[in-house]
């Protein structure tokens, strides 16, 4: 991205949240005011072996449109902020190093989700685009994105297969950027295969951290809660991401007890931190407060059993990829429902956009097929949806950035 392009992306942001301040709650809050009422000691856990203690609650920045947002989170205790290589293009990290510019580098920890050329989304694999060269180079653009000296996590994203996660060159890119300095921690994030992934992580005996989506509608939960009480055997810490099941923002089904939920979390010991997407001060203010008393009342209780049996199919999907081998065309059915929930429930068109551009397809793939062939777990009409968000493929990025 050139100067001038980062600058107008920056302005854009700015432009953006100036017009939330005329909404109660958000600019003003921005300015310290009612976040400092938290900046007191946060509950934390420790990360692994890592020797890092963060507060119960981190960020996830996708949803940030404003560097303000991120330096409020900061004075209200937040340490840890993760983004990706892939939210906007880049655009993500230098908004999360704007927010950060000034404070102290030792009191803060950002991550992000770095992923290569080559890294096939739908197999998990990696293909022969892959290099070790262009792994460090996608890192180093992170960095200097950030305008920080070093990257406290680094992670590799879309960890699934045991093949993937001890891939040499994964490794060796992550073994060498630890020696030069400039991440000081590596792990993976990983949305689907996720047994798999932990024990494939703790097994390559190099990683220190994993991100793992974890929420009340989890399948399997025995096997991995087993696979992440090894991870922590081991010396990896545990983050969870989608800790919601994309419930606390979608509009279809019934409201979701969002702190029920992320207490339901936080009951397993073993995960450090949720990284929440916030993208309000409210939401921030409600974790901040949610983290200071994790036990659950027996109404959250009831709450959050009602939301997992009462929610319809809801948009979250469960990334099992169940449905690929039943699609004749093997359409990326997974990233093309996150994208689907990415517009619909977190009402995040450019992240949508993204993820639809990442799943491959083009014009709408269903129009093929007269009746759709795949049985989702979830109860999706997967037709139906795709050819819905399929259309967001023709819409130019420039006029949903706008
Ligand atoms: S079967 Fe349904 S829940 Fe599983 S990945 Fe496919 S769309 Fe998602
Ligand atoms: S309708 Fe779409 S998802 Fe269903 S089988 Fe056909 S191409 Fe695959």
């Amino acid at each position: 991205m050139n100067t001038n392009n980062r600058r107008e992306f920056l302005k854009r942001s700015i432009i953006g949240v100036s017009g939330a301040a005329l909404l109660p709650g958000t600019i003003n809050a921005y300015a310290g005011e009612s976040a400092i009422q938290f900046a007191q000691k946060l509950p934390e856990r420790s990360l692994g072996k890592t020797g890092i203690k963060t507060p119960l609650i981190s960020m996830g920045t996708s949803g940030t449109t404003n560097p303000n947002f991120v330096k409020a989170a900061y004075d209200a205790g937040i340490r840890l902020f993760f983004s990706a290589n892939y939210y906007g293009e880049g655009n993500n990290e230098i908004l999360v190093g704007e927010g950060l510019k000034g404070i102290p580098r030792d009191s803060f920890l950002v991550g992000t989700a770095a992923s290569p050329d080559g890294l096939d989304r739908r197999s998990g694999t990696l293909t022969g685009e892959f290099t070790v060269d262009g792994y460090i180079k996608k890192a180093e653009d992170s960095l200097k994105r950030f305008g920080l000296d070093h990257i406290d996590i680094l992670l590799f994203p879309y960890a699934g297969k045991k093949e993937t996660v001890q891939h040499e060159g994964i490794l060796k890119t992550m073994e060498q950027l630890k020696k030069q300095g400039k991440v000081r921690f590596v792990g993976i994030a990983s949305h689907s295969d996720t047994v798999e992934a932990l024990n494939a992580a703790v097994a390559a005996g190099i990683y220190d951290m994993a991100m793992i989506s974890y929420n009340y509608k989890t399948q399997n939960k025995d096997m991995l809660d087993q696979a992440v009480a090894n991870a922590v055997k081991a010396g990896m810490g545990v983050v969870a991401m989608k800790t919601t099941a994309g419930a606390s923002r979608d509009k279809s089904g019934p409201p979701l007890n969002t702190n029920a939920a992320l207490k339901w979390v936080l009951q397993n010991e073993n995960i450090t931190s949720i990284v929440s997407g916030m993208s309000s001060v409210e939401e921030l203010q409600k974790n901040l407060t949610m983290i200071q008393n994790l036990k659950m009342s027996e109404q959250e209780l009831k709450d959050l059993n009602l939301a997992a049996v009462g929610s319809g199919t809801g948009l979250y999907c469960q990334q099992c990829k169940q449905c690929i081998p039943q699609c004749p065309h093997q359409l990326d059915i997974p990233t093309l429902m996150r994208s689907y929930m990415y517009a619909y429930g977190y009402k995040n068109t450019e992240q949508a956009w993204y993820t639809l551009a990442d799943s491959g397809i083009s014009g709408n793939p269903c129009d093929q097929c007269d009746t759709c062939k795949v049985n989702c777990i979830s109860g999706f009409d997967i037709k139906s949806k795709i050819s819905d968000i399929a259309r967001l493929r023709d819409v130019p990025l420039d006029f949903i950035r706008v």
